[in-house]
C-alpha cells in the first residue's frame, strides 16, 4: 500500500478518477444492448463482494476495479432504453455530468450560508419547474429524495394548515388531544401516500377511501357525498397519474369540492404532473394549479439520477412551519435569500438542484415536452403491437405512458398465465417489466419514461413479450 494520501488533486486521485470515468463510460457504451435484468443471485453478489473488512487500507483504484467487475452481474439496466418496470426513468447525460460534479463539489445544500450556489440553484429550478408544471410562479419548493418524501413533506404542510385552522399547533403540541382531522384518499392512491400518512401519525387505515371509476380515477360524486356534513379539519389526497393506468383524477371538480369544505388538497403527481409540460397533453392536468400541494418525482420522468423529488405548496407559511427546525448555530441567510432547509425534512443533504438544472437546460422547454410526448407515443405503439395478438388483453385506456396488459388463455387461470408470462419476459432479458394487481386482475405493467427509448426498442420488446406468450 503505497499511497495513504487523502483525496485531493494529486496524481493518484487523478488516475483514479480518470479510470473511473472510463469504467462509467464503458458501462454506458453497452447499457443499450446488455441484458436488462440482473444475472447474479443475492448469494453470488455477497460472495463476490462480501469478504470481511480488511484491517489495512486498500488501494482505491483496485477497489473501484473490483467493485465495478463484481457488481456488474447484479446491475439492472434501468439506465437503458428497455427497462419498463415500476415507473423508472433513465439518466440524461447532462444530468449525469452535473451529478458527478455534485459529488465532487460535495456541497451541503442545507442553507445559503453553507452553499450559496446550491441555495441559488434550487431557486432557479423552482422557477423553471413552476412554469413547466403550470404551477403558480411563487409556489414553494423543497427538493427531497423522491416522490415518497415529497408526499410526506406536502402532507406535513397540509397537516399543519388544516389543524391551524382549528386552532391547533401540531408541530408544538403533536397529535395528542388534537382536533380530529379527516383524511381522504382515493381507493387507488399510491402506496407511498399511505406510508407518508403513517409517518405523520395520521394513520394509513383511518382514512376515508373514495372509490374509483373503471380507469382508476377518484369519483368526485362519491367524494362530495363522503364530505357531506363533515366539519372537521380536512386533508384530501388526489392524484395526477394513476400508477397502473396513468389516469388522472378530475382535479377541477375535486378542488372545488375540497375547497368548498375548507380542506387542503394534495395531488400526487409523481410522474403524471409532467403532462403539464406538453401542450398536447396539458389538458390532462387541468386543475393541478388549484392544489394546495403537489408532489412530483425528478428521478422518474425528468431522467435525473436518484435521488430527486419535488414538494410544492401554495402556502409558504405552512410549508416552513411543517419543516421548521431551529438551533443557535443555524445562522439565517440575509432576508429574501432562500434557505433550502426550510422546505425539506432534512438538514445536511445533497445539492440536488445541480442535476435538475442541467437536465432542464439540456432539454429546454421544447425538449421536456418532446420527452413526455415521445414516451406517450411509444406507450401507444406498445399497446397497439401487443393487443394485436389475440392472446393479449389491454386493460387500460393508454392516456399517458402506462400500458396495462394481461394474457387470457382459452383454458386455464389468466392470473397464473400472466404471472408466468411476466416471469418468462424477465428471464428472456430483452426488456424488463413487472406485475401488479389491478381491479382484481393480475396484470403486466409497462411504464415508458426513459429519454433514450426508441421505436426500435419498443418493437424489440413487444416481439420478445409476444414470443413469451403462452401457446
Ligand atoms: C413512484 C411513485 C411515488 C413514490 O415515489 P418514489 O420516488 O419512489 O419515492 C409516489 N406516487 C406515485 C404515483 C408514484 O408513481
Amino acid at each position: 500500500m503505497s499511497d495513504l494520501r487523502l483525496p485531493g488533486a494529486d496524481i493518484t486521485t487523478d488516475a483514479l478518477l480518470r479510470r473511473t470515468c472510463e469504467v462509467a463510460t464503458d458501462y454506458l457504451g453497452v447499457v443499450r444492448e446488455r441484458r436488462v435484468g440482473a444475472e447474479a443471485t443475492y448469494a453470488a453478489i455477497l460472495d463476490a463482494l462480501g469478504a470481511p473488512l480488511s484491517d489495512a487500507p486498500e488501494d482505491p483504484l483496485g477497489i473501484i476495479e473490483r467493485l465495478a467487475a463484481n457488481a456488474d452481474p447484479g446491475l439492472v439496466a434501468t439506465a437503458g432504453p428497455r427497462y419498463f418496470g415500476f415507473v423508472t426513468g433513465g439518466v440524461l447525460p447532462a444530468a449525469l455530468a452535473a451529478d458527478w460534479l455534485t459529488s465532487t463539489w460535495d456541497q451541503n445544500a442545507f442553507s445559503f450560508v453553507v452553499s450559496p450556489a446550491a441555495a441559488a440553484l434550487e431557486e432557479v429550478v423552482r422557477r423553471w419547474l413552476a412554469e413547466l408544471l403550470g404551477l403558480a410562479p411563487d409556489v414553494t419548493l423543497g427538493i427531497v429524495s423522491g416522490g415518497t418524501m415529497a408526499n410526506f413533506t406536502c402532507l406535513a404542510a397540509g397537516r399543519h394548515a388544516a389543524l391551524e385552522r382549528a386552532g391547533w399547533n401540531v408541530e408544538a403540541q403533536g397529535l395528542f388531544g388534537a382536533p380530529a382531522l379527516t383524511v381522504v384518499t382515493s381507493d387507488e392512491s399510491h402506496a407511498s401516500l399511505f406510508a407518508a400518512l403513517q409517518m405523520l401519525g395520521l394513520g394509513s387505515a383511518r382514512v376515508t377511501r373514495i372509490p374509483t371509476d373503471a380507469q382508476g380515477r377518484m369519483r368526485p360524486d362519491l367524494l362530495r357525498t363522503a364530505l357531506q356534513g363533515i366539519n372537521t379539519p380536512l386533508l384530501v389526497c388526489a392524484q395526477a397519474g394513476n400508477v397502473n393506468t396513468g389516469a388522472f383524477d378530475p382535479l377541477p371538480e375535486i378542488a372545488a369540492i375540497v375547497h368548498n369544505a375548507g380542506g387542503w388538497l394534495h395531488v400526487d403527481g409523481a410522474f403524471g404532473a409532467w403532462a403539464s409540460a406538453s401542450p398536447r397533453l396539458r389538458h390532462l392536468t387541468a386543475g393541478l394549479e388549484l392544489a394546495d400541494s403537489v408532489s412530483v418525482d425528478g428521478h422518474k420522468w425528468l431522467n435525473v439520477p436518484y435521488d430527486c423529488g419535488f414538494a410544492f405548496t401554495r402556502h409558504p407559511a405552512a410549508h416552513r412551519a411543517a419543516m421548521w427546525v431551529d438551533a443557535p448555530y443555524y445562522v439565517p441567510a440575509p432576508d429574501a435569500v432562500r434557505d433550502n432547509h426550510h422546505f425539506v425534512p432534512e438538514a445536511s443533504r445533497r445539492a440536488r438542484g445541480f442535476a435538475v438544472y442541467a437536465a432542464l437546460r439540456s432539454l429546454g422547454r421544447q425538449g421536456v415536452a418532446d420527452l413526455v410526448d415521445r414516451c406517450c407515443m411509444l406507450a401507444q405503439r406498445m399497446a397497439e403491437r401487443l393487443s394485436s395478438d389475440p392472446r393479449v388483453r389491454l386493460l387500460n385506456d393508454v392516456v399517458l405512458n402506462q400500458v396495462l396488459i394481461r394474457t387470457e388463455p382459452a383454458a386455464g387461470d389468466p392470473d397464473a398465465a400472466t404471472a408466468a408470462l411476466i416471469r418468462r419476459v424477465q428471464e428472456e432479458g430483452t426488456c424488463w417489466l413487472g406485475g401488479t394487481t389491478w381491479h382484481g386482475m393480475h396484470a403486466m405493467r409497462i411504464a415508458i419514461c426513459n429519454w433514450s427509448t426508441t421505436e426500435h426498442d419498443v418493437e424489440l420488446a413487444a416481439d420478445a413479450i409476444i414470443r413469451c406468450l403462452p401457446a
